[in-house]
């Protein structure tokens, strides 16, 4: 079965739109989403509709989770809290319902979904380097752990693994943002697993950028959330 992964779509209907082009034409099976769905972006209402639709299952992000309580807010950057606040007065009670169902995580026999590090979910701690990675690999006994939080596209495996990736080890696979990627490429980001093969890809979409700045900008939200698409910062 081939999986389509994706993370941080972050109210960007454009990207989130794009992508899922690019998931049909590549015929995958399903599409998992790693959360984040809202948050930052002018369109979080129709993303959720677009998500709910097209995915098999999704995870909670700590921006979903923080749309339906802002009191989880109190630790973001202030454009992100700005941007929370916002997007909670967007939603209908149908949406809020929905982010309010999503699990921290969701687990296979061998694959783990969660959107930040598997160690302790609920406390959102980030997997930017191997060293946390080794801490966060403790979670994963066996098989791929598939995370997004950080925005930034990486795999992280065993200090001894080489070669290409094999069932027996766990590796930490990180799919990027949909609609923010922050490793400087603009360009969308979601990932593709074929389980039978056991070999994953990255992949990067081109997508209507100036259309997503100009609604983020026009909506009142902090204009600096339009400008970093631009760069992928
Ligand atoms: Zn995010």
């Amino acid at each position: 079965m081939r999986t389509a992964i994706i993370s941080d779509i972050h109210g960007n209907l454009e990207a989130l739109e794009a992508v899922l082009a690019s998931i049909r034409s590549e015929g995958m099976d399903r599409i998992i989403c790693l959360g984040d769905i809202v948050g930052y972006g002018a369109d979080p209402g129709p993303c959720i509709d677009l998500v709910r639709s097209a995915c098999a299952f999704a995870v909670l992000g700590n921006h979903d989770a923080a749309a339906v309580d802002i009191s989880l807010a109190e630790r973001f950057s202030s454009h992100a809290a700005a941007a929370i606040i916002w997007t909670g007065t967007k939603l209908s009670a149908e949406h809020l319902q929905y982010l309010r169902g999503l699990p921290l995580l969701h687990a296979e026999s061998d694959r783990l979904y969660v959107h930040a590090s598997p160690l302790e979910p609920a406390l959102w701690n980030y997997v930017f380097d191997s060293i946390d990675a080794r801490e966060a690999l403790t979670e994963v006994d066996r098989g791929v752990c598939f995370i997004g939080h950080t925005h930034t596209p990486a795999l992280f495996r065993d200090r001894k693994a080489a070669g290409p990736l094999r069932r027996e080890e766990s590796a930490i696979i990180n799919v990027g943002s949909v609609g923010q990627p922050r490793d400087g490429a603009p360009e969308a980001s979601y990932g593709t697993f074929d389980d039978d093969a056991w070999s994953y890809r990255n992949v990067r979409v081109p997508y209507d950028i100036d259309t997503a700045a100009k609604k983020i900008r026009e909506s009142g939200l902090p204009s600096r959330l339009a400008d970093r698409l631009f760069v992928g910062r």
